[in-house]
């Protein structure tokens, strides 16, 4: 794009994310010969940062030149002998694309059923689990989880999938998919004994698109190593070495590796907690928001449970003819803040304002200002000013906070 527009543009999706200066200086450099000992100190430094942020000690990080789904891919041709099946816990878009995904390449799936609006079913996830162990042999290897389901800005309880597989004593291997909530959400690998971790780098890692990872326990790899299913670019067992050019099954993506140690290098500067925090303390802000307009009756929470309101992303659901898109639309075009719309089923009924990432308070006020003037440009009506609602829950957050007597805000 060439066209000059003064000023910023907004960009409050769930992912692509806004990039931090010092990841966009950190990717301004020249490719290096791959034996130059930078890119072996720049990849050990991206899989000690995605460790941590990870929550795990051991697990190895897997990096490939892909988006997310090539990340599951990954998982998918890994885990899964020909015959094994995956339990796919219904959350929304993202499990039913990954469930697709799965099936797509050849093999079974079991699926939970979602309701709009809820939370995963865990009871549905430990009958499923019990109803696999019935038949004497049982047949899903893992269950694939999505942590936070970002076409339905809802987050997913990761104990309470474990507990049901432990309640019904089923041996699948756990994977959580934490595209859209690694580096805004605390995720403990180890801890929650989650086998598999999916990421990608558009998100919370605030770099551009381009590389999906998965973190691997030693019992996941295990079965990998066990799995005769055909597979090259994909296989976690050929990528484990300390070769750059065996850790990525070729050239590794220098630039991208190098944005992602001047990411993580953030993070761990802000401070994990803080930045936890302070996801947590945006994500309110435009709660409280979207409170305010409800008010109006055009437009409501997509996430009817507001403790599973994500940390990450706030789906809005529009009431029958309100065209979500419009909104979109109108915020994108007419005030240069882009947010997102509705997937799959949801489109032109929801739309989507982001707040993961490299994003500061007058960064969200400014986004809901501008969803808020398409609003009332397409006179939809709004009850409350939700801009006013936000800044008045960042003052009285920032009030607890200095104070010190601030639990968790929200
Ligand atoms: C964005 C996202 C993906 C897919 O990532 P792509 O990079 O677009 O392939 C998968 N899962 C979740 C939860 C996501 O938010």
């Amino acid at each position: 794009m060439t066209e000059h527009l003064p000023g910023l543009r907004f960009l409050h999706s769930p992912g692509p994310t806004h990039l931090p200066d010092a990841v966009l200086a950190a990717m301004a450099r020249q490719p290096m010969d791959l034996a130059d000992p930078r890119v072996a100190a720049t990849l050990a430094a991206c899989e000690a940062g995605v460790r941590r942020l990870a929550g795990t000690a051991a697990a190895q990080p897997v990096f490939f030149i892909a988006n997310g789904h090539g990340a599951w891919e990954a998982v998918v041709q890994n885990l899964l002998a020909p015959d094994a099946l995956a339990l796919v816990p219904g959350t929304g878009h993202f499990s039913e694309s990954w469930a697709r995904q799965t099936e797509a390449l050849g093999r079974g799936v079991v699926r939970t059923p979602w309701v709009e609006g809820q939370p995963m079913d865990v009871d549905a996830v430990e009958a499923a689990l019990r109803a696999d162990l019935s038949g004497g042999r049982h047949r899903i290897a893992a269950v694939f989880m999505v942590h936070t389901d970002t076409a339905s800005g809802t987050t997913h309880d990761i104990d309470a999938v474990r507990a049901a597989m432990d309640a019904a004593g089923h041996p699948a291997l756990l994977v959580v998919d934490a595209v859209a909530s690694l580096g805004a959400a605390p995720l403990a690998m180890d801890a929650q004994r989650i086998d598999v971790l999916v990421g990608a780098s558009q998100k919370g890692l605030m770099l551009p698109p381009g590389v999906g990872f998965t973190l691997v326990n030693a019992a996941a790899m295990a079965v990998a190593a066990a799995n005769p299913t055909p597979r090259f670019y994909w296989d976690w067992v050929l990528r484990v070495g300390d070769m750059p050019y065996q850790k990525f099954c070729g050239t590794p993506p220098l630039t991208l590796m190098a944005g992602m140690e001047a990411g993580l290098a953030l993070l761990f500067a802000e401070g994990l907690n803080a930045v936890f925090a302070r996801h947590l303390r945006l994500a309110g802000a435009v709660h409280a928001a979207v409170a305010a307009w409800a008010g109006g009756g055009a437009l409501d929470f997509f996430c009817s449970v507001p403790a599973a309101r994500s940390v990450s992303v706030t789906a809005i659901a529009t009431a029958p003819g309100v065209d979500a898109d419009a909104i979109r639309r109108t915020a994108r075009e007419a005030f240069d803040v882009s947010i997102a719309g509705g997937l799959g089923p949801l489109a032109g009924r929801v739309f989507r304002i982001g707040h993961l990432g490299d994003l500061s308070a007058p960064m969200v006020l400014g986004a809901l200002g501008g969803v808020q003037a398409a609003l009332q440009q397409l006179r939809i009506p709004i009850g409350r000013d939700g801009v006013a609602a936000a800044v008045d829950y960042l003052a009285l957050d920032s009030a607890r906070a200095t104070s010190g007597t601030s639990g968790e805000p929200r």
